[in-house]
């Protein structure tokens, strides 16, 4: 059954997708992102205009959201689900909570907000690759952070492929979705304060190893009897 969900919030490049693919490894865990479950040709279209990178409008959340909901609170061995930058914004907040009171009333629900100094945080991004080969993105923008082989830092130590900076993290658009993090953030931990859920703010300049064993202290799971 599943018993948690923890959203794990934060500007872009403080380590949101390192650390719950770390945390997504615990048995019995998922990790929910977004544009896994937006049709390809909606993904495009966000691609496409600058304005719009990573903006998904509200009824394909909904859609996306209920679908995986539904598909995780029936499958009988997702136990905790880990949100991967979602929710976006104080909508999305209320929109998660509505379908967790119909299709899985008894799930609880968690924050936590990375939180990263300026200068480590755009040194991350500058830093940060990924691979086209290894991660086949419908809209040709792959996220997940990619290891570089141990002679080659622009190779994958996958594949061997080239790597590459993510889309996103070129200086405007990085500039422009971390605008868009600082406009919602108050309306998002608003939301999850109308809800009575505290905002557990965690310090992401950490070994990546801490910030998983503090973030695991959040996820529910059946050794731990409420
Ligand atoms: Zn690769």
């Amino acid at each position: 059954m599943m018993e948690c969900m923890v959203a794990v919030i934060g500007p872009p490049a403080v380590g949101k997708t390192s650390l719950t693919m770390r945390l997504g490894e615990t048995p019995g865990c998922s990790v929910f992102r977004l544009r896994e479950h937006v049709p390809p040709v909606i993904l495009a279209a966000t691609a496409a205009d600058p304005d719009r990178v990573d903006w998904v409008d509200d009824l394909t959340v909904a859609l996306a959201l209920r679908g995986y909901v539904e598909r995780v609170a029936t499958d009988g061995k997702t136990q905790a689900v880990l949100l991967d930058n979602f929710p976006g914004s104080g909508t999305q907040v209320r929109l998660l909570l509505g379908i967790l009171r119909r299709r899985a009333p008894r799930c609880i629900v968690r924050a936590a907000e990375l939180v990263l100094d300026e200068r480590t945080r755009r040194a991350r991004a500058r830093v940060r690759r990924v691979c086209h080969t290894c991660e086949d993105d419908p809209a040709h923008d792959p996220r997940l952070p990619a290891v570089a082989s141990n002679s080659d830092a622009w190779k994958c130590g996958r594949c061997g492929g080239t790597l590459h900076p993510r889309r996103g993290d070129a200086p405007r658009l990085l500039a422009a979705r971390t605008a868009r993090f600082r406009q919602e953030a108050p309306g998002l931990r608003q939301a999850f304060a109308d809800a009575g859920i505290n905002v557990l703010h965690v310090d992401a300049s950490r070994d990546i190893a801490d910030l998983a064993a503090e973030l695991s202290m959040l996820i529910v799971t059946g050794s731990h009897p409420a």
